[in-house]
């Protein structure tokens, strides 16, 4: 069905735009702008920032939010002890089935805000479809899937089902006439079709919710989406968004779907910056960028690293050429095919492989804890994807380490621009860096 494909195109760009041009603009012209900007936001005072902003907060505890003992006990499994600053803001008015609307930079704890949330409203009974979140990747949808699924491990009664595009509607339609799922987390395009065809049943909505929804607002096919989505639910629900960004033009848009929600916004941007991340660039041509990539994977330590590149065919060859070195290397990118992808995005969860070459499809909310580099062998094409793909290492306020390659004018133009609207002063890489900077002890 043609909705599956869309869901590329709104990730990726095609890969017309490819190696030559960045090539052709290189000849070492790029120059990020002198700093000036507050210093030490490249963070390298680690002690302060250990655990994230929950730390100092810690007078409230996830049990002062009267949470169901069931819900407490899986929260204890997840190792959480103190909520974060975005679960303290939100959670008590979430549970209340109060609309909120949320920025928060990646990594604070977004997801937990409405998975507990509605898994506190939801009671055995509660009838199919109840809870319905929409995201915008199919990995970020079998994450979300994920954390419903460990949180609701005293709830053995309640059944959650994720879809997205890539794999047959007839499956869909089947899991949903035999589970009768309560909860439903998917991407537009299959969420849509599913509605459209009546299959899936919208009737119950009682909790809506999207994630990362700056990026399904802002692309007008995407919005269209949504609103048909939306319209079809009941007028009378729960209605929850979270963003890491979140533009000023976005959020009236975002508050139409909403009554007099409860707003939780990072106001200053300078304040998305990731605390813990120490953030480097290398200025070379793109000839050089192999090496120096190999280079660094021979001389950092490292945990996991994520690798990013702007086209799928560069993934392909670049994971190829790194499994030559003998680094263990794996790729993903939308050119594969849906169950791919998803063993690929496990197998690297699970630790099977340390390095993922990945394009921006991975950029976004995905939440693997071990990944302590981030490289951008090729930059962004804009200031929020960088920020997006560094959050991939230091999640929830962790050490970590990210190092652009900055070839063109174009690149270093991105990098200035990611100084200039979060306040950091991505310095050179240096020779050396002393490895307990970016390394959690643990
Ligand atoms: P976001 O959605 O804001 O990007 P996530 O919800 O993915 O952030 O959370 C990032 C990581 O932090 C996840 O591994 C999650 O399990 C963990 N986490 C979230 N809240 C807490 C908490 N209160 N205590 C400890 N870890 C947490």
């Amino acid at each position: 069905m043609a909705d599956d494909d869309e869901l590329i195109a709104y990730e990726e760009e095609d890969d017309a735009v490819d190696t030559a041009v960045a090539a052709a603009a290189a000849a070492g012209s790029a120059a990020p702008a002198a700093g000036g900007a507050s210093d030490g936001a490249a963070g390298a005072d680690s002690k302060e920032v250990k655990k994230g902003s929950y730390v100092g907060i810690h007078a409230t505890g996830f049990r002062d939010f009267l949470l169901k003992p069931e819900l407490l006990r899986a929260i204890v499994d997840c190792g959480f002890e103190h909520p974060s600053e975005v679960q303290q803001e939100c959670i008590p008015q979430a549970v209340l089935g109060m609309d909120v609307l949320c920025q928060a930079k990646s990594g604070m704890g977004k997801t937990a805000v409405f998975v507990l949330a509605t898994l506190q409203q939801l009671d055995p009974g509660s009838a199919e479809g109840t809870v319905l979140v929409i995201c915008h990747t199919r990995e970020l949808a079998y994450q979300i899937r994920h954390e419903y699924a460990r949180f609701s491990k005293y709830m053995p009664e309640l059944r959650t089902a994720v879809f997205y595009g890539g794999v047959p509607p007839r499956s869909n339609v089947e899991e949903l006439k035999r589970d009768k799922p309560q909860i439903i987390v998917g991407t537009p395009g299959r969420i849509l079709a599913l509605v459209r065809t009546k299959d899936l049943p919208v009737k119950n909505v009682k909790h809506f919710v999207m994630d990362e929804c700056d990026k399904m607002l802002e692309q007008l096919d995407m919005r269209r989406d949504i609103q048909e989505i939306f319209k079809s639910t009941p007028h009378h629900k729960q209605v929850m968004m979270f963003s890491a960004t979140l533009a000023k033009e976005v959020r009236p848009v975002a508050k139409k779907f909403m009554s007099s929600p409860l707003e939780v916004f990072v106001d200053d941007e300078t304040k998305l910056t990731l605390h813990g991340l120490m953030q480097f660039y290398v200025r070379l041509p793109e000839t050089a960028k192999n090496r120096k990539l190999n280079d660094l994977l021979d001389t950092l330590e490292f945990n996991q690293v994520v690798v990013f590149v702007k086209s799928v065919q560069r993934a392909t060859e670049l994971s190829k050429l790194l499994v030559e070195c003998n680094f263990p290397s794996t790729c993903i990118h939308s050119g594969m095919p849906q169950e791919e992808r998803i063993k690929r995005y496990k197998q690297f969860k699970d630790f099977n492989f340390r390095i993922m070459v990945a394009t921006d499809i991975f950029g976004r909310g995905i939440d693997i804890e071990r990944v302590n580099i981030v490289i951008n062998y090729d930059m962004p094409d804009a200031a929020d994807s960088y920020l997006h793909r560094v959050g991939r290492a230091g999640r929830f306020g962790t050490k970590g380490l990210a190092i652009s390659f900055v070839t063109s004018d174009a690149d270093a133009t991105i990098l200035n621009a990611v100084q200039e609207r979060f306040e950091v002063n991505v310095k050179e890489l240096p020779e050396t860096i002393e490895v307990s900077a970016y390394m959690p002890s643990s």
